[in-house]
């Protein structure tokens, strides 16, 4: 097989619709465009049948026991926005107090920061050098006035996994309600909403080979039953939590999304494992100073290698492999020259920080892919070292930290 440029290995920003997916999608655009909120005829009874089968495909993938605790929305950021906005405006009598991390998706930390601006009160944890809270610092933050802790399953970044089930053991003895955005976990690792202890979880169906501008928020309906202020108003469509006119199509991808992963996840995340340890090995084999950023397996993303190249520009990087599409952890192209906020957090160096490339691997990537990045990644950390005077003075042996710089 021939490879196909550019290549695209940026598999946590979004992925490609499963073709099995469109294909469920498409009548409900045409033949069966009905409304499922008309309860007087055929057309809105199909529709509405479509969004049940939807509904119970996204519960089974959550481990959910109703799939009347199924919510579907736009997105994993309307569905963090709900979560925490929802969940903070309910329970504002019984304390104003939530807890989350420093490395939370904007989604999440900028929910939280305008909950702080009407009076709530947060407290952002630090992570480790791997990206990991520790249970125990979310034990020692919870106050009488806790009613919530944000804390996401997967970094959609470093692809650090948090330890979700230690800290719903936490915050259900302690009657505090646990988030959790799933949205780069679920499907790629074991996820039970009630193994876990969770009450509320954002999936998103563009992160899972479905379509995008469609997402689901599980809410739990029994010990505890939670209850969440609406954040628009309307119909009262989705048990009042969320008005507005289902999209059905989206929601019928983001169903049969969830039923390829029920079925094929064990082979799935195989797959992309396979293909990251491939990478790595490769660029490792070749390349000196190639550092990780996160954490090691099982506390990784299957599909998830962010590393960082000693002496190498991660823009300049960038621009010397425009065939492939993967990020940078540095923000040279925006208004600040600030890196990653996510690999501050872990300590990351500045300059390592700038440096560093996340690669992120899908279902659609093969070997060849692979071996193809691999090799003009090589090329390039070769090239751009060779014309850095800080590589040339590393390999002399000179710390150059220790440089006295002089200005002209
Ligand atoms: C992509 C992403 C989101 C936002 O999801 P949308 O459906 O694009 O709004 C939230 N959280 C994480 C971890 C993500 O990767």
């Amino acid at each position: 097989m021939s490879l196909k440029f550019p290549i695209y290995m940026d598999n946590h920003a979004t992925t490609r619709c499963d073709p099995r997916v469109v294909e469920a999608m498409l009548p409900y655009f045409t033949e069966d465009f009905g409304n499922a909120a008309s309860r007087n005829h055929k057309y809105g009874w199909v529709a509405e049948e479509a969004v049940d089968y939807a509904r119970e495909q996204v519960q089974k993938i959550l481990g959910a026991r109703s799939e009347k605790e199924i919510v579907f929305t736009s997105g994993a950021t309307e569905s963090n926005n709900l979560a925490i906005k929802g969940a903070a405006h309910q329970y504002k009598d019984r304390g104003n107090h939530i807890i989350t991390v420093k490395t939370e998706h904007k989604a999440v930390l900028d929910t939280c920061k305008r909950l702080e601006r009407e009076g709530f009160e947060v407290t952002y944890l630090d992570v480790d050098s791997r990206g990991q809270i520790s249970p125990d610092d979310v034990k020692k933050a919870i106050t009488d006035k806790t009613i919530l802790v944000s804390v996401m399953l997967c970094n959609n970044e470093i692809g650090t996994v948090q330890p979700i089930a230690e800290i719903g053991k936490i915050t259900r003895e302690r009657g505090v309600l646990l988030h959790t955005d799933a949205v780069q976990g679920v499907g790629r690792m074991p996820f039970h909403v009630d193994e876990m202890n969770v009450d509320l979880v954002s999936i998103s169906a563009h992160k899972i080979y479905g379509p995008k501008g469609v997402g689901a928020l599980y809410v739990r309906r029994n010990k505890p039953r939670v209850r969440l202020t609406a954040e628009m108003d309307g119909g009262g469509h989705e048990h009042g939590m969320r008005s507005g006119t289902l999209n059905v199509p989206g929601i019928v991808g983001l169903g049969k999304a969830c039923e390829i992963l029920v079925k094929e996840m064990e082979q799935d995340i195989a797959h992309v494992r396979g293909l990251r340890d491939r990478l790595r090995k490769k660029l490792e084999g070749a390349l000196e100073m190639v550092h990780l950023n996160g954490a090691e397996d099982p506390w990784r993303h299957p599909g998830n290698l962010n590393v960082s190249f000693s002496f190498v520009e991660g823009e300049a990087m960038m621009m010397g492999i425009k065939d492939v599409c993967v990020s940078s952890g540095s923000a040279c192209t925006s208004a600040s020259l600030e890196p990653s906020y996510v690999l501050r957090a872990l300590g990351v160096d500045t300059e390592l920080a700038h440096s560093s490339i996340r690669f992120g691997l899908g279902r659609f990537n093969t070997e060849e892919e692979v071996d193809y990045v691999a090799q003009i990644v090589i090329r390039e950390v070769n090239r751009l070292r060779e014309m850095s005077p800080l590589y040339e003075l590393h390999q002399e042996g000179v710390d150059y930290k220790t440089i006295q710089w002089v200005a002209h």
